[in-house]
């Protein structure tokens, strides 16, 4: 599915932003028995040129293979024998001090299985493992920079960067959202939680001043042909009302790119709904198509 996703998020962030495909690999139970069992999420990694990567924060230690040949290829043999049992009873930054703080991971991590305690678990369905979202919270970010995540779910990108002392936004669409939030900071930072949670729909202030919606009129009228973007029927431009696609009231604003022509019917079946609406009364046949014609 990625292939999708990486062509719209170059349109979003440009090609060139692209840094790494990061296959983060896990395995589990599987019943198919027609193709290979599906283990592996792709995150696609985008930074500007110059953007945040705190390698140093995400070094994970060497293996044993690999510190026993280092140690016989550089000679160091004569510090601790070429056993990597040798190792044992080592420290931790007995180990560091010899070969340095680990590595850098590849690009593909198995090393984070998928959530195995029950403590994490919250029961959302596309829950992702903590170690995951500290991995890339750390390496892409520092200390009290902002973090955002559009589609929180149950909050393990908050809870990841609440730990690591990043400033944090969530958005969800889910009611309960809000209330996961809250039960996931007491429960895994045993901290009282005191983030301010909206509801209200946010404002655009990046248009700036828009001219009244009505102007748009005449250059509506030759985008649509003069059909109305409901019942497709042709009108007089007379016959055809502005309509806001998404609602004002839902924060949909007066930019010609949320505004479109209805017919006199199409427009007062939709009244303060979305299209989604207008198409489902449209399709049920409940119309008189061809109305104030
Ligand atoms: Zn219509």
């Amino acid at each position: 599915m990625s292939h999708y996703l990486k062509l719209m998020m170059d349109a979003i962030f440009g090609r060139k932003m692209f840094k790494n495909e990061i296959v983060w690999a896990y395995t589990g139970p599987s019943n198919t028995k027609r193709y290979f069992p599906r283990k592996h999420d792709i995150i696609l990694y985008y930074g500007e040129l110059n953007s945040t990567f705190n390698y140093d924060s995400i070094r994970k230690p060497y293996d044993q293979k690999t510190l026993a040949r280092r140690r016989y290829s550089e000679g160091e043999s004569s510090i601790i024998s070429a056993s990597a049992k040798t190792l044992e009873g080592r420290s931790k930054s007995e180990v560091e001090n010899l070969f340095g703080a680990g590595k850098i991971p590849e690009d593909w991590w198995a090393d984070i299985p998928v959530l195995t305690s029950q403590k994490e678990r919250t029961g959302y369905r596309t829950q992702k493992p903590l170690n995951l979202l500290r991995r890339i919270i750390s390496a892409s970010s520092n200390k009290s920079d902002m973090i955002l995540d559009p589609f929180c779910g149950c909050a393990t990108t908050c809870i990841a960067a609440e730990e690591l002392q990043r400033q944090w936004v969530g958005i969800d669409i889910g009611e309960k959202a809000a209330d996961l939030v809250q039960m996931r900071m007491k429960e895994h930072l045993g901290m009282l939680y005191d983030g301010i949670h909206r509801t209200d729909i946010p404002t655009r202030t990046d248009l700036g001043r828009l001219p009244h919606y009505k102007t748009h009129k005449q250059t509506l009228y030759g985008f649509q042909g003069g059909h109305c973007n409901g019942c497709a029927e042709h009108f007089k431009p007379q016959n055809l009302t502005v309509d806001h696609i998404i609602p004002r009231s839902g924060g949909g604003t007066d930019h010609i790119g949320n505004l479109q022509l209805l017919c006199g019917y199409c427009n007062s079946v939709k009244g303060d709904r979305g299209m989604e609406y207008l198409i489902a009364r449209l399709e049920h046949g409940n119309t008189r198509r061809g109305y104030m014609k």
